[in-house]
């Protein structure tokens, strides 16, 4: 390849609110349910119903504005996109072009290459469509309008973003910041923040824009990476022959790594917009925005700089107990109860990670209370239970949530600390063992590991491995 290339990515990102109830109905928008029972005359579109606006669908997305530094817009208003498709039963969607609710923010990013601020155009709320559902009769498809309605914001960045790696910075920055703020959950997985990759090539150095396609149906951040460098290849490859990039809409394929055209892409005439008769205009005061802004909560950057200097926890760790806000939340929940913030902390990054990567969990699933985890760290701490009796109880409370002290006590797992007992059982290793003892005093250092072998085994590893070592050299002393 003779020129050098540059790719510019910008990201439309849908984020499912978590309001109780619709945008413009009172229906639930609880996932999944019966299909078209989670509806009524207004998210079906029905002749004479008319939408009237969720409060928290406002606020939230006004958080999201306040804390990715958007201007908020004082006065905003929704507008009618205007299409047909079978899922969307009004004909139009209820979305915000002319007048969005928040405009003009970025957030800043981290990479490999250092920081840098990705630009927000804007943000604006709409609603979901329904269903559509392709499979379960022959020659006919369903609709289910469960999720018609359901409230979104789209936050639409700039063409700032420059490869796979800065594309994923950011949107996990956003998912951090949305799930602190109780916005939404942000599961790509699960659909509540989908993500579309703009992407196109020019020229090292050209001022110009190359000609942009959209990709969507990316629903990992893996597939994402994928898809932006299968789509960077085959536009170069393009441009390498001399053919020119059409504007279009691509779906990408992850089983297949490879994209297919959808449609030709539209411009916003296409869809005829125009004001949303249906609704008012949306006013929002210095002091509403005051209030709004008063309730935020401390996100990840504050967190992340408190816990290394309140808790004196290294940088490395802290991002990781950061990285969601569960983890945070029983983070600091246990330190509460136990005040032993490296002790907890460390559960947490070493066991609790690694059972949910083998029990195949998500990184928001921590299926223990933070009141458990306390115990289980005094009773270490207190060396009531030594590290190998609290790694099992561990495994429990993580698989069935036990309560580590009631664990311990009915299953006889206290660590023995009566010297006298402990005593006769090393004794009785000992005798039992005379091959290991001339070892020992034959200077093989080695042979003592075996004897506390013994004895922990003995004592079904209820003894204090500390106090068996202790006692062992002990009597072996003695006995020369
Ligand atoms: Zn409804």
């Amino acid at each position: 390849m003779s020129k050098q290339y540059e790719t510019v990515i910008g990201l439309e990102v849908h984020v499912e609110l978590a309001t109780k109830t619709k945008i413009f109905c009172s229906c639930t928008t609880v996932f999944g349910g019966t299909p078209n029972t989670h509806t009524c005359p207004v998210c079906t579109a029905l002749p004479g119903s008319l939408p009237v606006l969720n409060k928290q669908v406002v606020e939230y997305a006004m958080a999201v504005g306040l804390a990715t530094n958007c201007e908020i817009t004082p006065y905003s208003k929704f507008d009618r996109k205007n299409y047909f498709y079978p899922d969307n039963p009004q004909n139009y969607q209820i979305s915000q072009l002319y007048l969005p609710i928040c405009r003009n923010g970025g957030v800043e990013i981290e990479t490999e290459g250092g920081k840098k601020v990705v630009g927000i155009h804007e943000i604006h709320m709409e609603e979901d469509a329904g269903k559509l559902i392709h499979d379960e009769w022959e020659n006919a498809s369903l609709v289910d309008f469960n999720r018609s309605g359901v409230p979104l914001i789209e936050i639409v960045s700039e063409p700032d973003m420059r490869s796979a790696e800065e594309v994923i910075a950011y949107l996990d920055k956003l998912r951090l910041i949305i799930q602190y703020l109780g916005a939404s959950d942000c599961k790509l997985e699960e659909g509540s923040m989908r993500a579309d990759v703009n992407l196109s090539i020019r020229e090292q150095g050209a001022k110009e824009y190359g000609t942009r396609t959209e990709m969507k149906n990316l629903n990992s951040f893996k597939a994402i990476a994928r898809a932006i460098e299968g789509e960077r290849v085959r536009q170069i490859e393009l441009l390498e022959e001399g053919k020119s990039v059409t504007q279009e809409t691509r779906r990408w394929d992850d089983n297949k790594e490879s994209s297919y055209a959808m449609r030709s892409k539209e411009d916003a005439q296409d869809y005829r917009y125009f004001p949303e008769p249906d609704l008012a205009p949306i006013a929002i005061s210095p002091e509403w925005i005051a209030a709004v802004k008063a309730r935020q909560p401390e996100l990840r950057t504050e967190k992340l700089e408190r816990y290394k200097t309140e808790y004196d926890i290294p940088e490395y760790d802290a991002k990781i107990l950061t990285g969601t806000k569960k983890m945070a939340e029983v983070f600091e929940a246990a330190t509460a109860i136990c005040k032993k913030p490296k002790k907890v902390s460390n559960w947490l990054m070493v066991e609790t990670l690694r059972l949910q990567k083998e029990r195949n969990l998500d990184a928001e699933q921590i299926p223990f209370s933070p009141e458990n985890l306390a115990k289980l760290v005094d009773l270490a701490d207190e060396g009531t239970i030594n590290s190998t009796v609290a790694k099992e109880v561990f495994e429990q409370m993580f698989d069935q949530n036990v309560d580590p002290e009631s664990y311990v006590a009915e299953h006889g797992l206290k660590t023995v600390h009566d010297e006298g007992e402990l005593r006769s059982i090393v004794e009785e290793v000992l005798a039992n063992n005379p091959e290991s003892v001339t070892d020992y005093k034959n200077g093989k250092e080695k042979a003592i590991g075996f004897l506390v072998g013994q004895t922990m085994k003995a004592m079904k590893g209820k003894a204090n491995p500390g106090m068996v070592n202790q006692l062992l050299k002990e009597l072996l002393a003695e006995s020369n």
